[in-house]
């Protein structure tokens, strides 16, 4: 409120001003890159990644399939193909032996990508080290989609700061938020100078209004960046709350048949966006489709995991790699993944009504267990 509050005092009511400033600098520092630039959405935020690294029609941008549409639709925009990336069992995150297949294909096609997506789903670092040897190997830049991965690490080092580029999002649902906006981040102070300028309409130095290219009006409002400073204030207590989510649903759950946590990779730590697991449904009892609606009956809202890229309607006929032997865990996750309720203000009173639901719907096989 206090800094929403200054931009409406000194009357910085637009897409520039001390908090946008402010808020850039406080996410660089926090994560510990040179520059970050401070957009309307995460989406803006890829799409300026794709276009500062020349993506354009015809090219091809490598992407992971277990994700949120919002980092592939970039692709479309700048007229280019996505080719989607299975995940693999440890992250549920890009699978490197299928990105490596993917490259090793493209090379004998002689079109290697203009670059490859790495998503860090519900908070999870992928396989850093491995995709980013193989994309170091074949000369391809990784743009880290950490939309869901703001205060997470991979090997002490902070999510969205291993690729070429790397975006936050502060959407209303992500673990910090703006209502709206998204943080562009990297270490080349030239791209991210670029970036400033596409994303205010390309204008040239000049008096008059001039343009020789083609830009965007996608800077971040001071009033917007007012509210992620205070946010970002809380972000740690953010991450405290989310992984305690987690270790509640853990110790509640984790010992049920057939109920399998999203593993937690070593030397990393994710920030528990969303807690999920998958089920298998012969030895739970219970299907994905009947838990949800038994939630749904009692008025909790819990959903399956996102829907993999390589099987929506949108991206019929783009390419997929599967994980290894053509088994697609993506597919597994889908069909038998749950996100549980997981938001920061979750008591842990909701939380036990949730968890004592579940353990009900699970009935049948605890007592033949017991
Ligand atoms: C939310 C999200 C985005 C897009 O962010 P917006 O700010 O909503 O545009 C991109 N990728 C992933 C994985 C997301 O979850």
């Amino acid at each position: 409120m206090k800094y929403v509050l200054e931009a409406f005092q000194t009357n910085w009511i637009a897409p520039l001003g001390p908090n946008v400033d402010a808020f850039e600098k406080e996410i660089a520092s926090y994560v510990g890159v040179n520059d970050a630039v401070a957009v309307i959405s995460g989406t803006a935020a890829i799409h300026l990644a794709l276009s500062l690294l020349g993506v354009g029609k015809g090219d091809t941008v490598f992407c992971s399939t277990l994700t949120f549409i919002a980092s592939a639709n970039p692709i479309l925009y700048q007229g280019a193909e996505p080719v989607f990336i299975d995940s693999e069992p440890d992250t549920w995150n890009m699978s490197p032996e299928a990105l490596q297949n993917a490259l090793i294909d493209a090379l004998i096609q002689g079109k290697l990508p203009k670059a490859v997506i790495v998503v860090n789903l519900y908070g999870q670092s992928a396989k850093m080290d491995e995709i980013l040897e193989l994309c170091n190997h074949y000369g391809v830049p990784i743009i880290e989609d950490a939309a869901e991965s703001l205060g997470s690490f991979y090997k002490g080092k902070p999510s969205g700061t291993f690729g070429e580029f790397g975006i936050f999002s502060f959407n209303g649902n992500k673990i910090i938020t703006t209502s709206s906006g998204g943080m562009l981040v990297s270490n080349d102070t030239n791209k991210t100078k670029e970036a400033r300028f596409l994303a205010t309409q390309a204008r040239d130095q000049a008096v008059h209004y001039q343009h020789s290219r083609m830009g965007y009006n996608y800077r971040l409002s001071n009033i917007l960046a007012g509210i992620g400073r205070g946010q970002l204030e809380v972000l740690e207590e953010r991450v405290e709350s989310r992984r305690a989510t987690f270790e509640l649903y853990y110790d509640e759950l984790a010992q049920l048949p057939g109920v399998h946590f999203m593993p937690e990779l070593e030397n990393t730590r994710s920030n528990r966006w969303l807690t999920a697991l998958t089920i298998n449904e012969e030895e739970a009892g219970v299907t994905v489709q009947e838990l949800l609606s038994h939630l749904a009956d009692n008025n909790i809202e819990a959903r399956p995991v996102w829907k993999p890229l390589h099987l929506q309607p949108l991206f019929q006929s783009a390419a997929y790699y599967p994980h290894s032997n053509g088994e697609s865990i993506s597919d597994l996750l889908f069909n038998n993944g749950i996100c549980l309720p997981s938001g920061s203000n979750l008591t842990i009173e909701e939380q036990y009504r949730i968890i004592n639901i579940i353990k009900e719907s699970m009935k049948a096989v605890v007592e033949k267990l017991a």
